[in-house]
């Protein structure tokens, strides 16, 4: 596992649970707005070896109920199955933050009990990613991955970064069909410190209040519960 970040601890990550995230290094899309640039294009060697995490783990189990596994984007890494299942034998929970681009992973996870939180960035429409994940990624895997996510069984939540121009209200009628029936779908704003590609954006990326209750009042008829955070 290769690993870029560690917060050692966190409140609000794992709904609910006090936990750690753990930031995996790689990812297979380029969002412009993406915060975490060091992760996506990593130039320096890893944040800290797996040993050194579980080492960390170990000395709080008493402390912490969760690890988060976020990214970069964590299905990407050959050895994640491992590296659940060895966060669970040490009673932890495990919540998986995905883009979405690989439905496989996701489902082996699921199928093996290795995961027991799983949040997915729709970033726009499915039809609408190419400027954010390149010409390779089918619309059909963004919707089997939802799909898949929400028929789980399993605790989860959808999340759009709403930066315009990828997000607008066409693009959160598109999602909010696709996730309808989904316990959670939290609508992000999008500040403009750290993007990894701010030269992208020839308009203001960021969407200002009133269109975000907007775009709630289009989505929250359509899920349990719909916040903008
Ligand atoms: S925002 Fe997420 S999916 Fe997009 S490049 Fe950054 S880590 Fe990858």
């Amino acid at each position: 596992m290769r690993i870029g970040g560690l917060q050692k601890i966190s409140a609000i990550d794992y709904p609910g649970r006090v936990g750690c995230v753990v930031f995996t290094v790689g990812c297979n899309y380029h969002c412009p707005y993406c915060h975490n640039p060091d992760l996506v294009r990593p130039k320096g060697p890893d944040f800290m070896s797996e040993a050194d995490f579980f080492a960390f783990l170990s000395e709080r189990t008493h402390f912490l109920d969760g690890v988060s596994i976020t990214g970069g984007e964590p299905c990407l890494q050959p050895d994640l199955a491992d590296f659940c299942a060895k966060i669970k034998e040490m009673g932890f929970l495990v919540k998986l933050d995905t883009n979405g681009s690989l439905p496989g992973v996701t489902a082996g996870l699921i199928k093996k009990h290795l995961v027991d939180y799983i949040a997915m960035d729709v970033k726009t429409a499915p039809e609408r990613y190419e400027p954010l994940a390149g010409p390779g990624l089918s619309p059909d895997t963004l919707v089997q991955s939802i799909d898949l996510i929400k028929n789980s069984g399993l605790p989860c939540e959808f999340r759009t970064t709403c930066v315009r121009p990828f997000v607008d209200e066409a693009a959160v009628h598109r999602i909010a069909d696709l996730v309808a029936g989904a316990p959670l779908y939290v609508l992000q704003h999008c500040g403009k410190e750290r993007m990894l590609d701010p030269e992208f954006f020839d308009q203001d990326p960021v969407i200002g209040a009133e269109e975000m209750e907007r775009f709630k009042n289009i989505a929250q008829n359509r899920v349990e519960r719909c916040i903008i955070r």
